[in-house]
C-alpha cells in the first residue's frame, strides 16, 4: 500500500515508513537526532540569517565521521533532502532542508594544533575563532575571514578571503588534506594525490561533493600585531580620496589589505595591516598625506590591536538574530565610473557596502589549480542589507538588489560564497564554462544522484 509519510514523501508502505521513524536514526548515531518539538530543536534550526525560517524532519548533531556517514545513508535511502551546517552562516540558509535531515556539525568542532609540521587539523563544525585561537597561542595562523562567528566550513570550501590572504593564500589554498564523507557514506581521505579530482574540487566548489568531517590547514608563523586604518569622508565628496586609495592599492604591501565601506552616508578609507603595527603607522601616515592632497579627511583613526582582536573587532555588528540580504560582485579594476556609481548613495534604507582587496598570494595561484575563480580580482564587493521589521522584507531587499545593479556593468564576476539563489546565472558570475565543465565531472563521479544540492548547485549530467 502506498502512502504518505510525515513529510509528505509516498512510501511503499507502512514498514518503509516506521524505518523512517527517529528511533531507527537514533540506533544508528551516538550523537543526538533532534525532531521538531524537541529541547534544543529550534535553537539548532535557527542560523544567522533570520530571514531563514525552516523546519528539518531531523537534525543530527554529528560527533564523528561515523555518525555524519550513517545520517547521510539514512537520508538517502529515505530520500530526505540533506542539509550541512557548520557555522551557520550561509547567506540563503541551504544549511537548514525544510523536512529534510539536517546534519548539525558544530559538536564536532575541535582543533589540534601540531606546531611542529605546522599544520592545524580542524573538525567539520569548527568556527573560525576556534581556529585562531588555538593556532595564535602558538604564534601561528591561517587565513580565514573577518568575523570569529563564521564556519571554517562554508568558507574554506567557497574559498575564503581574510586579512591574510594577500599574504598567504585564501584559506582554501592552504587546505593540506580534507576527510570526506561521500554520497555513499564513504569515508575518504582527500590530498594532492589521493583523489586529486576531488583535491581539486573542494578548494571553491563549495559543498557539493560530500561532507568534509576534518580540514587539514597549512600554518604560518604570525606574532598576532595588526593595524587598523581608517580615514573618514562625506560620500558625496570623497571620489577624488577614492582614486588616490585605489591608486595606491596597487603598489600596497602584501601584508596589507585594503578596505573600504559606505555606511549611511560617510565613506571609509584605509587598509587592515597584520604585521608589526610600527611598519603600518608609517604606511598609514603616507596614505593619509596622499588623501590628504584631494581632501583633508573628516576623521582619521589608526588603532593598533591584536590580530585575534582584529579577527573578532566585526563579531557585534554581525551579529545573529537580525534580517540580512547581501548582492555581490568581483572587480578587476576599480575604474572611475564605477567609483562614481559606488558613492552615488541615491535613496533610502540603503545596504552598506564593504569592498576589500585582492591581488597577492591569491593571484599568485594558477587559476586551473584550484576550483576557485576570478583570482584575477582586484576588489571584491558586497552590498550588505540588515533590518528587523519583517515588513521592510520587500523594499530593503529591493534597494540593494537596485544598488548592487548599477555597479553590474563594472563586475568581472562575484564570489560564490555571496551569491544568493541566482542559480546558474549565479554559478556563471562565480565560475568559467571551463571551471563548471570540470567542477560537472568531479559531481558525476562521486554525487551522481546530487545527494548534496543544497548548495549553490553543481548540477550531474544525470539530473
Ligand atoms: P553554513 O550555513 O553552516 O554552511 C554553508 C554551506 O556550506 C552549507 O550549506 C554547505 O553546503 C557547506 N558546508 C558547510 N560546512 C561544510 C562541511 N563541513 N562539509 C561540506 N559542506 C559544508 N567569506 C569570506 O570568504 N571571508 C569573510 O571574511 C567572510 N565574512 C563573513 C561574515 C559574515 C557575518 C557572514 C554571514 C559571511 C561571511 N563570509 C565570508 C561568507 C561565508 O564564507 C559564507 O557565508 C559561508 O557559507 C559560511 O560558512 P558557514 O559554515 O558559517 O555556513
Amino acid at each position: 500500500m502506498a502512502i504518505k509519510d510525515d513529510v509528505g514523501r509516498r512510501t511503499e508502505g507502512a514498514g518503509w515508513s516506521m524505518s523512517m521513524s527517529g528511533k531507527v536514526l537514533r540506533g544508528r548515531v551516538e550523537g543526538p537526532v533532534l525532531e521538531p518539538g524537541d529541547a534544543g530543536y529550534d535553537e539548532a534550526r535557527s542560523v544567522w540569517n533570520a530571514m531563514i525560517d525552516r523546519r528539518p524532519r531531523f537534525v543530527v548533531r554529528c560527533t564523528s565521521a561515523d555518525d555524519v556517514a550513517a545520517a547521510v545513508r539514512f537520508a538517502v535511502e529515505h530520500e530526505l533532502e540533506v542539509g550541512i551546517r557548520c557555522g551557520g552562516h550561509g547567506i540563503v540558509g541551504h544549511a537548514v532542508p525544510d523536512g529534510g535531515l539536517m546534519l548539525d556539525l558544530r559538536p564536532m568542532g575541535a582543533v589540534r594544533v601540531d606546531v611542529a609540521a605546522r599544520r592545524a587539523l580542524v573538525q567539520g563544525g569548527a568556527l573560525l575563532g576556534a581556529l585562531d585561537r588555538a593556532t595564535q597561542e602558538h604564534g601561528l595562523a591561517t587565513t580565514a575571514g573577518n568575523v570569529s562567528h563564521t564556519g571554517v566550513g562554508g568558507l574554506a570550501l567557497g574559498g575564503g578571503m581574510g586579512w591574510l590572504a594577500r599574504r598567504y593564500g585564501l584559506t582554501c589554498d592552504n587546505v593540506v588534506s580534507f576527510q570526506l564523507v561521500t554520497a555513499e557514506g564513504e569515508i575518504l581521505h582527500v590530498d594532492a594525490d589521493s583523489h586529486p579530482d576531488l583535491y581539486w574540487a573542494l578548494r571553491g566548489g563549495g559543498g557539493n561533493f560530500g561532507v568534509v568531517t576534518e580540514f587539514e590547514f597549512a600554518l604560518h608563523p604570525e606574532p598576532g600585531t595588526a593595524l587598523s586604518v581608517e580615514f573618514l569622508f562625506p560620500s558625496a565628496s570623497a571620489a577624488d580620496a577614492m582614486r588616490i586609495w585605489r591608486d595606491a592599492s596597487l603598489t600596497a604591501d602584501r601584508r596589507a589589505t585594503w578596505n573600504a565601506t559606505v555606511v549611511e552616508r560617510t565613506v571609509s578609507l584605509g587598509f587592515v595591516w597584520v604585521g608589526d603595527p610600527v611598519e603600518g603607522v608609517v604606511q598609514a601616515g603616507e596614505l593619509g598625506a596622499r588623501l590628504a592632497e584631494a581632501r583633508e579627511p573628516a576623521e582619521r583613526m589608526v588603532a593598533p590591536l591584536s590580530y585575534l582582536q582584529l579577527q573578532a573587532r566585526e563579531d557585534d555588528v554581525e551579529g545573529h538574530a537580525l534580517r540580512r540580504y547581501w548582492k555581490g560582485h568581483y572587480f578587476r579594476e576599480l575604474r572611475d565610473a564605477a567609483i562614481d556609481a559606488l558613492l552615488a548613495r541615491d535613496g533610502d534604507r540603503l545596504p552598506n557596502v564593504s569592498l576589500q582587496a585582492y591581488g597577492g598570494a591569491i593571484a599568485d595561484v594558477a587559476d586551473d589549480d584550484t576550483a576557485f575563480s576570478r583570482r584575477d580580482a582586484a576588489f571584491e564587493f558586497v552590498a550588505a542589507a540588515r533590518w528587523d521589521d519583517p515588513a521592510e522584507d520587500a523594499v530593503r531587499m529591493e534597494s540593494a538588489r537596485g544598488y548592487a545593479r548599477t555597479m553590474d556593468p563594472f563586475a568581472s564576476g562575484a564570489y560564490v560564497n555571496v551569491l544568493g539563489d541566482d542559480g546558474v546565472a549565479g554559478l556563471r558570475r562565480a565560475y568559467t564554462d571551463e571551471k563548471l565543465a570540470r567542477l560537472r565531472s568531479v559531481k558525476d563521479a562521486h554525487d551522481p544522484g546530487n545527494v548534496f544540492h543544497l548548495n549553490q548547485n553543481i548540477a550531474p549530467t544525470r539530473t
